[in-house]
């Protein structure tokens, strides 16, 4: 029931999602426990739990009570043909490959795995209304690298593999041509965040965009966890990556995983300024991992989104998933149809 705020109350007190985003479309499941790893990297169905141990079906369940109707999970894909893959299997990086097969078996085990047929099982004991309300969206989040090579192999790996969507990130620094790859945790000390490694962050964030790959991009400033001063330093960085979203007609979420890490959202307040004078969409995320974060922060986010004055208009919405113009660059086939028509097999 609304209430006097914007955001929906129950009377056990608890907080919902404010009513004018009732989606997320960054949510994460699995691949956190050893077993889960190994299948997901061997292609291996498997059936993935978050990092709290939770199952889909738990995540969903939060999903619901916060009163979302749709609710996208996405797996990590950080495919680079110059990574350095620990022969320890309890140093894998959940996603990470350098060989094109492995990793084509990986996404074909990661879309199994919230398949609703697969899912059909443990649903029967969720209330009967349940499936009908919710949608759920396959999405990637993929680790961007710049140069040629990786574009070619990630045109190959995405082949005849169909996602609802994808978004654009960058958890490692790389040099221009994608050759060079340290990942910004654990790799990477903290003295190693120097001004040249903010600026091979931002332009890896710019060619990102300029690809066209992307329905959005996540965390766009995620470099401040390591540089809480980037903002004052690199002014015209954050201009460009604005002009970038506008022309390229890529949307940018407001990751509320940031509060918790760091006090503020990615992206921080001097740079959501800088991209809120631009025509840029925008659309909340909680990144979740666990069912503690499912919603976590929306009404922060949505606070602040209002006091920009980005209303109605700027907000990005699920249907321009689909409405997105048929772009040759975008390799994926949208399967939300496919999803839809699972769930009527119910
Ligand atoms: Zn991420
Ligand atoms: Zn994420």
């Amino acid at each position: 029931m609304p209430t006097k705020s914007h955001l929906l109350k129950k009377a056990s007190g608890k907080v919902f999602v404010p009513e004018r985003q009732r989606f997320n479309l960054h949510a994460h499941f699995g691949s956190q426990n050893i077993k889960d790893q190994l299948d997901a990297y061997h292609g291996e169905h498997y059936y993935p739990r978050g990092n709290d141990g939770a199952y889909i079906e738990d995540m969903l369940m939060s999903a619901e009570h916060h009163g979302f109707n749709t609710y996208g999970f996405v797996s990590h894909l950080d495919f680079n043909r110059h990574h350095k893959i620990s022969p320890n299997p309890q140093e894998y990086f959940p996603g990470q490959f350098n060989d094109v097969k492995l990793a084509k078996q990986y996404l074909k085990s990661q879309k199994t795995a919230i398949d609703w047929r697969n899912l059909k099982p443990s649903f029967s004991k969720l209330p009967k209304h349940y499936t009908k309300d919710m949608d759920i969206l396959r999405g990637l989040e993929v680790d961007f690298y710049r140069g040629g090579q990786w574009r070619q192999d990630f045109q190959e790996l995405m082949k005849n593999i169909g996602y609802d969507y994808l978004i654009g990130a960058a958890h490692n620094i790389s040099n221009n041509n994608g050759t060079v790859v340290k990942r910004m945790w654990p790799d990477m000390q903290p003295e190693d965040f120097t001004d040249e490694v903010v600026r091979e962050y931002f332009e890896t964030v710019k060619a990102m965009i300029a690809s066209g790959l992307f329905d959005f991009i996540a965390h766009i400033d995620l470099i401040a966890q390591y540089r809480p001063d980037y903002a004052q330093k690199f002014t015209k960085e954050m201009n460009e990556i604005a002009d970038l979203l506008e022309k390229h007609n890529t949307a940018v979420e407001i990751n509320t995983q940031g509060w918790a890490k760091q006090g503020q959202p990615f992206p921080g307040p001097e740079f959501l300024k800088i991209l809120a004078e631009r025509n840029i969409k925008f659309l909340i995320s909680d990144d979740a991992h666990k069912v503690s974060e499912v919603g976590k922060d929306f009404d922060r986010a949505e606070e602040m989104l209002g006091k920009l004055g980005i209303g109605t208009d700027r907000r990005f919405e699920v249907e321009d998933l689909w409405d997105k113009k048929p772009n040759s660059n975008t390799p994926v086939i949208r399967s939300l149809l496919s999803v839809k028509r699972q769930k009527q097999g119910l």
